[in-house]
């Protein structure tokens, strides 16, 4: 049993948890389940922690508790906003509103080339592509080959790794668009409910569920969620079968 698991931050305004709670969270998984990475076998009873957009939490709040819980994280980053390094302080970088990230991305809201790269090295964090510019890849003008091809070789380069996972900006997606991912890319996440039996996904997508806005440590994991991610995979099996 896979179930992914997609998360944005600790401490902020959207999209995110309280530290606390994500740590308590992080701990019950670490006693419940093994952490993996897309690709990885999978003898336990898995999650595949996700993180998405790499903002500057992730280094600061949420990666000393992966170590302190020895969990694995896939982190995906749009390569547009890489800064090689950031002298301003962990508090001022953390302190805008989720909706001014991006547009700040020049004062270190996100996650530096030199952080990534100590991050990676630690073993515990893996790196996905999430697009160039962090579009919705379903609108017209969209430059696909450098969303989807060029973000990967950014960070290949930059950050001195493979990247074999690419993660919807927004979840947005076709089966074209899926096509066209996996030309690039070994595994590809979207956003929804499923439980999945390996890495190839269903019709080739892994699915998350949502878990920022946790009401409780275990939320994700009673009886009866995993009954309804069981049934919603289910469905979107026989759907496209
Ligand atoms: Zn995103």
């Amino acid at each position: 049993m896979l179930i992914n698991i997609m998360y944005h931050h600790a401490n902020s305004d959207a999209c995110s948890n309280p530290l606390p709670m994500l740590e308590r969270h992080l701990a019950y998984i670490a006693t419940h389940f093994t952490t993996v990475f897309p690709g990885d076998s999978l003898e336990k009873p898995s999650v595949c922690l996700t993180f998405d957009d790499g903002y500057s939490d992730f280094y600061f709040l949420i990666f000393p508790l992966l170590q302190r819980y020895n969990l694995k994280a896939l982190l995906a980053v749009p390569s547009a906003y890489l800064l090689e390094t950031c002298d301003a302080q962990p508090q001022t970088r953390m302190g805008f509103k989720h909706d001014d990230l991006f547009a700040n991305w020049q004062k270190g809201t996100f996650c530096t080339v030199e952080e990534l790269k100590i991050m990676l090295r630690s073993g515990l964090v893996r790196i996905a592509s999430h697009g160039h510019t962090h579009t919705n890849l379903l609108e017209t003008d969209v430059d696909l080959g450098q969303e989807l091809l060029a973000s990967k070789e950014i960070l290949e380069a930059r950050l001195e790794t493979s990247v074999e996972s690419f993660v919807f900006p927004f979840g947005k997606h076709s089966p074209a668009l899926v096509a066209q991912a996996k030309a690039h890319y070994s595994y590809v996440f979207r956003i929804g409910n499923a439980l999945h039996q390996d890495f190839l996904g269903i019709h080739g997508v892994n699915y998350r569920v949502d878990g920022d806005n946790l009401r409780a440590p275990d939320a994700l994991f009673t009886w009866q969620r995993l009954l309804k991610y069981r049934f919603k995979g289910w469905l979107k099996r026989m759907r496209r079968a």
